[in-house]
Parts: structure tokens; C-alpha cells; sequence
């Protein structure tokens, strides 16, 4: 979890977190690619059908250089779905062609602030990478270009409480982390062939999703991701993500109403393995599901979450249970899907109330 959260990969130059990816991917897979980058990694079963798309995406949101200044600071563009205040006074690495700078989002202090402008929500356009070069040509003789990708400076650290973490990318490198641990401890008794995947470009438009479904053509996928936490202190509202309280199994979000046999199929493994769980009726937000499950014939998806504090931000909390709980509950819903029971689960994707075949 720490390698693949400290790789560099926003939307777009997901080549180094791939890598991590492929790196501590299982011995006994074997390993293809889309024609934009993402990874799949494919686990023999018993049977070589039906084929159990696991997807989680290696991209992080991120930002793209899209003009320096005269003065040597840079502007950028977002690579995914930021909230610009949470970006204020951060730092950030850039990569350039001759390597990494660090930098930080500029901000001015409060001496300089009028009353207008502290009570003005921010937008992206007015903030500005500061990597310490005082002129365009310093910038230039650093190799920092136009198109040049940015990512938040974190690297992960443990938090006092003993199963938490803090660090950067947690949405989706707590799925990738899930579907590398789901593909290490599968020993081929499994009545299925299991894809793992790696997607790019999620955060940017769901591309991977769409390709790496045209690549597999898969019968049914479970898309683990780091969802957003929603247990914050100063609110009454209903939490649905709380951190601790185990994978979050999700109805519902604007883009995939999830396949019903699918939900109470995972609630009831989670049950039988003694796995908390936490439902999810989500007002926003979407997921590689949303393309993946339209694909071909279509495609029963549910989607998995881990909850994740503060995502989209430099600082994601995350806990290391949760993580070990959805890798019990995926592993447990991989070894039941042999090809009767998806069968069953495409000819009614209504029925819930399917009860344990095994
Ligand atoms: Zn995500």
C-alpha cells in the first residue's frame, strides 16, 4: 500500500504507479495491456469461465502545467476533480523531462489580503505553482515545460491510532492494493479466471474502464475503490462511510445502480465471514462501474468501497482494516462465482434473494 501510494500516476502518466502494479503483481498471473496503458493481470481458475473483472484504477487526481509566467510561476490545469481550497499552500512535485522539483500552490499571506478577497471562494485559475524560480528562462533551464504533470508531495505515514494512515492517492490505490492482495492469496481453486486490473485515466473520464472491458469482455466486476469518507465531526447527517466500519458496499451513485444479486450476494459473505460491512446510497460520485457494466452485453458490477477521509486532497486518512476487510470479502465472492451462479445473476439481475451456493 505505502509503494503504491507514494507512486507518481495522475491521469494521464500513470507509467510509474503501473509499474509498482506489475511489480508486486502475483508470480502466477499473467500480465497484458490495453492500448492506453492500463495493466491486466490474468489468474487461472478451475474453469476458464466465467471471466471476474477486478478493477480498481492506478490513476490519482493531479494537475497538468499550462503556462509559466513571466515571472517564473506556473498555471495549471486540473487532471480530475479537485475542491481548489484544499490545494492552498500545498506542496507539489512537478516532473519534468531532467526530473522531479518540488514546489508549492502560492498563497498569499493575510497582510496582503483586502476584504474581498479572503471572502471570495478560490478557483483553480487563481492559484499558481511556485517551484522558487524568479523568470520564465529559470524555469526552462530546469526543463519544465508546457504538458508537464503535477502531484501532491505526500509520502504515507503511519498515524498514532495503529491501523491508520495518512498520505496522497488512497482513491483508487486502496483498490489496486485490494486486487494485488486478492490475486497473491488465489492458489487456482477458484471456479473462475480472475482479472485484476489497473485502469488509467478513471479520474479523467473513465477511459481506462471502457478499454480494459473491450480487452476482457468480462462476465461480472466488482470495482474496488477508495471511496469518499463521509463521518465528518460537524455533521448530523446520515454516515454511510465511516472509517473503521469496513467496505462499503454501494447501492447506488449517479452512474450504477448496482446489480441487486450482486448486493445481497456480498452482504450475505460478508455476514458469513463475520466482515462489518457499511451500504451506500451515494448523492454523488461515479466509478469505472459506470462504463464497465454497459460494456458488451452488458456487465453485473458492483462496486466496493474503501472508505477514505479527505479524498481528492493532499491528505487521505485511510484504515489498514478496512483494506483487509474488503480483500476478506473479495476473496470470498471470488471463490463463489462459478459459472451457474452468474449465469443466475445475469438472467435476474433483480433477484436478491440468492443464498449461499457453497
Ligand atoms: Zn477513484
Amino acid at each position: 500500500m505505502i509503494e503504491l501510494s507514494n507512486a507518481f500516476g495522475p491521469s494521464g502518466f500513470e507509467s510509474e504507479v503501473r509499474e509498482v502494479f506489475g511489480k508486486l503483481v502475483a508470480d502466477q498471473t499473467e500480465i497484458t495491456y490495453d492500448n492506453l496503458g492500463s495493466i491486466i493481470a490474468a489468474h487461472h481458475g478451475k474453469s476458464a469461465a466465467p471471466k471476474v473483472l477486478l478493477a480498481a484504477h492506478l490513476d490519482e487526481v493531479g494537475l497538468m502545467v499550462r503556462g509559466i509566467t513571466p515571472g517564473g510561476y506556473l498555471k495549471v490545469v486540473p487532471l480530475g476533480s479537485w475542491w481548489p481550497p484544499t490545494l492552498l499552500a500545498q506542496r507539489v512535485v512537478v516532473r519534468s523531462k531532467k526530473g522531479d522539483y518540488p514546489g508549492a500552490v502560492g498563497a498569499k499571506p493575510p497582510h496582503y489580503l483586502g476584504e474581498e478577497e479572503r471572502n471570495r471562494s478560490l478557483k483553480l485559475a487563481d492559484l499558481y505553482i511556485d517551484i522558487g524560480a524568479r523568470s520564465h528562462d529559470e524555469v526552462a533551464t530546469l526543463g519544465i515545460a508546457v504538458g508537464d504533470p503535477v502531484v501532491p508531495a505526500v509520502k504515507v505515514e503511519s498515524l498514532g491510532t495503529s491501523d491508520t494512515l495518512l498520505g496522497k492517492a488512497f482513491d483508487d490505490r486502496a483498490g489496486c492494493a485490494v486486487i494485488l492482495q486478492v490475486l497473491r492469496e488465489l492458489d487456482g481453486a477458484h471456479p473462475n479466471r480472475v482479472y485484476g486490473v489497473g485502469t488509467v485515466q478513471e479520474e479523467n473520464g473513465l477511459k481506462g474502464a471502457d478499454t480494459v472491458a473491450a480487452v476482457v469482455q468480462p462476465d461480472l466486476c466488482l470495482v474496488i475503490e477508495g471511496a469518499p469518507a463521509d463521518d465528518f465531526p460537524d455533521t448530523g447527517s446520515i454516515v454511510q462511510g465511516k472509517l473503521g466500519g469496513g467496505p462499503q458496499i454501494r447501492y447506488f451513485d449517479p452512474t450504477l445502480i448496482a446489480n441487486q444479486a450482486l448486493v445481497s450476494l456480498a452482504k450475505m459473505k460478508a455476514e458469513q465471514l463475520g466482515i462489518p460491512y457499511q451500504l451506500a446510497v451515494r448523492e454523488g460520485g461515479g466509478t469505472d462501474g459506470k462504463e464497465i457494466q454497459r460494456s458488451g452485453k452488458g456487465v453485473p458490477t458492483l462496486v466496493i468501497g474503501i472508505p477514505v477521509r479527505y479524498a481528492h486532497s493532499h491528505q487521505c486518512i485511510m484504515s489498514l482494516k478496512d483494506l483487509e476487510a474488503t480483500v476478506k470479502l473479495v476473496r470470498g465472492l471470488v471463490d463463489i462465482f462459478d459459472e451457474d451462479l452468474v449465469n443466475k445473476i445475469k438472467r435476474n439481475p433483480w433477484d436478491s434473494s440468492f443464498t449461499n451456493p457453497r
